[in-house]
């Protein structure tokens, strides 16, 4: 069994409405899925996090390693790509365009000897997830606080147990918005907040300080992710647990974070932190330590349906009767090809969310929709 073509899918939606997060403007949904065919007619697919073209460029350079290799040797490949591009590579887009083919692979893994991959990850210990609900940006033209009392209220009667909002745009009016999703969200429903790195030190800690008393689960990339010291002043000198992991890549990209306790609760992205066999060397990691890990999720359902695998076989932490299990971010933001890349929607039920036991991923593509959300011509400042 040989790699036979490497392709990649870009994918998009301008949005009617636009949204912000202390980071990032949103005026169009783009996301990026890989391909990857083998001469026995096997096909798997990944996706990778981040922009889509940087992110295809460099999968069509790691193409020229990867025809002819035997696309079960996971580990063999991973290796030969994250080391042709080491002495320039490391992090950034060197590894998440070598999670969207690690994810693929894996999928071609799973295809090939007929079952799931979270069998190959050593085993399900779960069939579902409970999923919290991440939206709450900042949208044009809407009274912030209004909009997203108005969203949490629609999760939880979607039987949401959780949910995340979006924070980072100034400590008062962030106040406003948290004090007014409480409300509505009730006493029982789960809060975290993420400031998408939109704080300094000091407005991280005044922040974390008065929004304790909203009874906060976790607070989400306070400061840059380059300021390790900064996560670890901000973890010291306020009462929420921090939480961060989304832009840090691959084992060593996580190892300073986790052995100076710069977070409570790590967040590798599968499709950021070097897809599954990174992934699961940075659990292991974090378990030696002793940290959470709540994976990050923002994509297409290819993404979700690899994270939901990833899942199934985390192992529980800590071992006692009833362990804490993982939950899922599920976005509920707007973008129309999410679950339409899929036949078969990946959805919650009462905020419940089933993992799939088919082989590989569990998922098949629905290539009527890569061809409908194909990504035109790029217009200026698009990536
Ligand atoms: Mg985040």
């Amino acid at each position: 069994m040989k790699i036979a073509a490497v392709r990649t899918h870009l994918l998009e939606h301008r949005l009617d409405v636009a949204f912000e997060s202390a980071s990032m403007r949103f005026d169009r949904r783009a996301h990026i899925l890989v391909e990857i065919e083998c001469d026995d007619g096997t096909i798997g697919w990944g996706e990778c996090l981040g922009p889509a073209r940087p992110n295809a460029a460099v999968v069509a350079a790691y193409a020229n390693w990867l025809i002819g290799e035997n696309p079960l040797e996971t580990e063999k490949i991973w290796a030969k790509l994250y080391n042709a591009l080491r002495d320039q590579g490391q992090r950034g887009l060197a590894v998440t365009a070598l999670s969207g083919i690690d994810i693929a692979l894996w999928d071609i893994k799973g295809k090939h000897f007929g079952v799931p991959v979270s069998i190959l990850l050593g085993g399900r210990f779960r069939e579902n997830v409970k999923a919290y609900a991440t939206g709450s940006f900042k949208r044009d033209g809407v009274d912030r606080v209004e909009d997203n009392a108005r969203d949490v209220a629609r999760y939880r009667d979607e039987g949401f147990h959780a949910t995340k909002i979006k924070i980072g745009f100034g400590v008062e009016e962030d106040l406003r918005v948290i004090r007014a999703v409480r409300e509505a969200a009730g006493p029982d429903m789960r809060l975290m907040i993420d400031a998408n790195h939109g704080y300094d030190t000091v407005e991280a800690v005044k922040l974390g300080n008065a929004a304790a008393q909203y009874d906060i689960d976790w607070f989400e990339e306070p400061v840059v992710p380059e300021q390790l010291a900064a996560y670890r002043e901000v973890r010291a000198r306020q009462p929420i647990p921090v939480a961060g992991g989304e832009t840090w890549h691959s084992r060593w990209g996580m190892r300073e974070p986790v052995e100076t306790r710069a977070v409570d609760i790590l967040q590798p992205d599968l499709a950021g932190v070097g897809g599954f066999t990174e992934a699961k060397r940075v659990a292991d990691l974090a378990a030696l330590h002793g940290i959470r890990v709540v994976p990050h999720v923002w994509g297409t359902a290819v993404h979700i349906a690899a994270a939901l695998q990833f899942m199934a076989a985390m192992i529980p932490s800590p071992v006692r009767v009833n362990p804490i299990e993982p939950i899922l971010e599920f976005d509920r933001t707007d973008n129309p090809f999410r679950q339409a890349v899929i036949k078969t929607p990946i959805e919650h039920r009462q905020g419940v969310v089933q993992i799939p036991d088919g082989p590989g991923l569990g998922i098949e593509i629905n290539r009527d929709a890569l061809k409908e959300f194909k990504m035109p011509e790029p217009k200026s400042g698009d990536v």
